[in-house]
Formats: structure tokens, sequence, C-alpha cells
């Protein structure tokens, strides 16, 4: 029968009461120095509290409570971490020391250009290298993350079509698979949006495509890969369908892992690609940020895209400069700066050859998941994969999607993405990354084997993990109309 250890959730509780017993009134992990500001006069007492129950404790007692709880987080750094469609790849640290190079760190944004010439290069290098990798006409770097660039996109496609004379074209096809920020952005930048279906093999439903090419289409949003890890071989005649009725068309590519080096989005007909430097280009993520989404565009829509952009002159001088026609700016200044240089070091120290290895493993690792895990799940798009793949969870009573990957967690690993995309019923959604190793793969498919036999043997088992983690499963549907959202003392 499968270990059940409460042993870390006892660890935590018990670690709290250590550090409220240890409390001693007087103690204090703080000296603050004198005043050098004149006092001034508290807010009325009904707005004061006193009932925190702080330990007042010493400062390496402190130090080692935040440092015990700061291990209990979940990290790439620490273990397998295979969330599809977010690429928790390996973060290699030279990035972080390139970018800490202090005329990088101390640059500030206010400079006089004179001084910044090498800040500005690094910027412009960028710029080029994601053009290329793209295979488009110009780079904007200022958008802050993956669906601040798709807004970023699609006003750069409305600014298009109303220079064309086309304020009409107000439709924006988004297809069923899509991650949800693409029809958000759509509405936030003022489009009506309309879902187009996947047909059987997971690619884009032709026909439907060709119904809604109307006179008021404005373009069509597309992931490709699609968020069902596949390379849609409709892409070419999608563009063509789409920019013979007159719209353009955006591509997402937050995750371009598989393309690298091998497809050029803007040879296939894409007339707008945004990028998440934080996923394909190793800057760290999660959390919540920072990141940055940047993106590229073909001639057409160049003068349009947010600013400012860096150009070069022809006495080989760097100048930040916005567009002709800008749609604006996307925020303060040239966007996440650190996070910008980050990707240029991960680009730059690849090369071309490095570029190409990346998708070759990224593909391979994925593929190989696939194979392994057959006998486990059922494979709802039974095809080669690109970066990632997606299985459903249908087949064993006992083991849905939630309760498999609470059952990893008590393993060591990351869950999956689960129940995304909506088009697949027990969606598991499996992203290794081209940085993990053959046994990091293997340890991941012998767990999944494992857990199916616990799922065989005791139908209910897997409903109550996790186990062995510090807290339990949540009830998520109280959490989300319920939610807790102050600390309060706990008795
Ligand atoms: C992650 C992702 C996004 C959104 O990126 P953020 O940086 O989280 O805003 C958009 N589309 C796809 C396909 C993604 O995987």
């Amino acid at each position: 029968m499968a270990e059940v250890n409460f042993g870390l959730q006892e660890e935590a509780h018990d670690k709290r009461r250590t550090l409220m017993a240890r409390s001693k009134p007087g103690r204090t992990g703080v000296a603050l120095s004198a005043s050098d500001v004149p006092p001034q006069t508290m807010p009325p007492s009904s707005m004061l509290r006193d009932d925190l129950e702080l330990p007042e404790v010493t400062e390496g007692e402190v130090v080692r409570y935040f440092t015990y709880l700061s291990q209990l987080n979940f990290s790439v750094d620490t273990n397998f971490y295979p969330l599809g469609s977010c690429t928790m790849k390996y973060n290699p640290r030279i990035n972080e020391a390139v970018a800490a190079l202090p005329g990088f760190a101390m640059a500030h944004p206010l400079q006089s250009e004179g001084q910044m010439q090498g800040t500005l290069e690094a910027l412009f290098t960028l710029q080029e290298r994601l053009r290329e990798i793209t295979g488009m006409a110009a780079t904007s770097l200022t958008p802050l993350a993956g669906a601040h660039g798709e807004l970023a996109g699609v006003l750069t496609i409305r600014a298009a079509l109303d220079a064309r004379g086309q304020s009409q074209r107000m439709k924006m096809l988004i297809p069923d698979t899509a991650h949800g920020t693409n029809p958000a952005s759509a509405a936030m930048a003022g489009f009506n949006v309309v879902s187009v279906p996947s047909d059987p093999n997971g690619n884009i439903d032709m026909e439907a495509l060709r119904a809604e090419a109307t006179d008021d289409l404005a373009g069509v949003m597309f992931t490709q890969p699609t968020t069902l890890g596949l390379f849609d071989r409709n892409a070419i005649e999608m563009c063509k369908i789409v920019h013979d009725a007159g719209g353009l068309v955006y591509g997402d590519g937050a995750n371009m892992n598989a393309l690298l080096g091998r497809v050029k989005l803007g040879e296939i007909g894409f007339d707008v690609v945004h990028m998440n430097l934080h996923k394909t280009f190793s800057t760290p993520h999660g959390g919540g940020g920072p990141g940055a989404g940047p993106i590229c565009v073909v001639e057409e829509l160049a003068e349009f895209l947010p600013g400012p952009v860096v150009k070069v002159h022809e006495d080989a001088t760097y100048h930040s400069v916005m567009p002709a026609r800008s749609i604006g700016r996307m925020g303060g200044y040239q966007g996440n700066f650190g996070v910008l240089i980050r990707a240029l070091t991960y680009i730059t120290l690849l090369g071309d050859e490095g570029m190409l290895e990346i998708s070759a493993n990224a593909v391979l690792n994925a593929n190989y998941l696939l194979a392994k895990l057959r006998p486990v799940f059922e494979l709802p798009y039974d095809r080669t994969v690109m970066h990632e793949v997606v299985f459903s969870a249908k087949r064993r009573k006992g083991a849905s999607a939630l309760d498999i990957s609470k059952r990893l967690l008590d393993h060591g690993f990351h869950a999956p993405t689960m129940y995304f995309p909506l088009v697949v019923a027990e969606a598991l959604m499996i992203e290794p990354t081209e940085t993990e190793s053959k046994e990091t793969l293997d340890a991941f498919i012998e767990t999944l084997f494992k857990i199916d036999a616990e799922a065989a043997e005791d139908e209910n088992f897997l409903h109550g993990a996790p186990y062995n983690t510090p807290a339990s499963r949540m009830d998520e549907a109280r959490a989300a109309r319920q939610p807790h959202l102050r600390w309060e003392p706990s008795g």
C-alpha cells in the first residue's frame, strides 16, 4: 500500500508553535536608529489595533523561521516542473550575472543617449535577434508580459486597419483551444470575439474559418504550436484565407521552444507575433513577473508599433525613438530592461547552433513522454507533438486529472497544467522542456505508473492526496467563493 506521511504538516505547525513559545516581552529583532524627522501625532486610536499576536523573538529566530517557510516553496531550482504552456525550464545563472553588471543594473532611463550607447546597442541587438527568429520586419520590446504583448499586437492591427480606411472590421476569430488571454486581449482592444472550433485532428476547422471570412473580418489570433502542443499544418492556408478576406493574422508565440531555428512565423504568413521572453528565453517567472512580451511585426505594421524602439543611424549611434504613427507606450521607458538583458544573454550565448538544440530537445522530450505514458493515459489527438503533450485522464475511475496532479506533489513533482485546453476532458498538459535529463523524465514516468497502480488498487485513495505536503488538499470551490484574504491570529 502507498506510503502516507503527515510529517511535513506537523513540522510546519511545530515550527510556528515553537516560534510563538519563544516569545518574551521586550525581545526584539530590530534596532531602529534615532528619528531624524519631527515626530507626528498618531492616528486616532479607533484606527489602531493591538490584537496582532506577533511573537517577540530575536532576529536570528525570525530569519530561521522565514528561511524555513521559503524552503516550502516549489521552484524549478528544486524540482521538476512540467507545467504545460508555461515552459518552466532551467534559467542559466549567467543571465543573472550579466543583468547585474553595473553598466546595466545602474543605468538610469533619463540618462542622455550619449551616455547610454552600450545599453541602447544591447536593446537594438535583441530587437534584431527576435526579428530574425520570427522572420519579421520590426520589433518593439516594450510590452511587459505575454498578455500585454497580445494587447499591443491587436492594437497595432486596429491601427493598421484604420489606416487602410477599414474601421468597420471588428471581428476577431480565435480558435477554441486558445489561451484565455487571447479573447481577453481582443475584447480589451474593442474587437468582437468569435470562437472557431477545432477539427477532429486538433487543427483549426477550415470550413468554420472560411464561413467567417466576411468583410467585417479584422483577423485571427492563432497559437502555433497550438495549445494542444500540435503543429497546425493548416496555418499557411489559414493565413491566405484571412489575408484574402482583408484581415490580419496575429500569432501567439508565447511558447516558441519547438520552433527555434526551424520555423519562422513571418514566413508562414503571420503579421504580428508576441514572444514570452520569460518562457522561451529562460528569464525567471512565476508569481506574477516581471516578464517581457516583445512583439515583432511585418513592414506594413512597423510604423504603428508601441514605443520607444531603438534605431541605429548611419554614424553607428543608437537612438530611442517613437515610431511615426505609434499606438503609444505600453509602460514606462524601455520595458522590463533586466528581463530583456537576461534574454539577450541567453540568445547570444547559445547562438544559432544552440537554438537548434533547444527545439530538437524540447520536441524529443515531449515525444518521449508521449510514447512512454501511452499505457497510463488516453491520447485524444494521437499525433507527434511539439514542445508539450496533452493527455486525458478519463481512463481510470478514481484517478481524475486533479487526483493525479495532487498525488504528484507527494512525490516532489509539480503538477502538469490541468483541465486546459478546454476541448480535452480531464486534460493533463505536460511540458517537460528541453533542459530535463532522461533520468528525471524516467523518474516522472515511473511515478505516474505507480499512481495509476494506486488508483487501480483503491478507487478512493487518490481523492485524499496530497498526503505528504505541508498543506493537504484545499477546498478549491470554497476558496474561490469565500476567499480568506487577511491574516488572522490563530488560536
Ligand atoms: C503564457 C501564455 C500567455 C500569456 O503570457 P503572460 O506572460 O502570462 O501574460 C499567452 N498565450 C500563451 C499560449 C501562453 O502560454
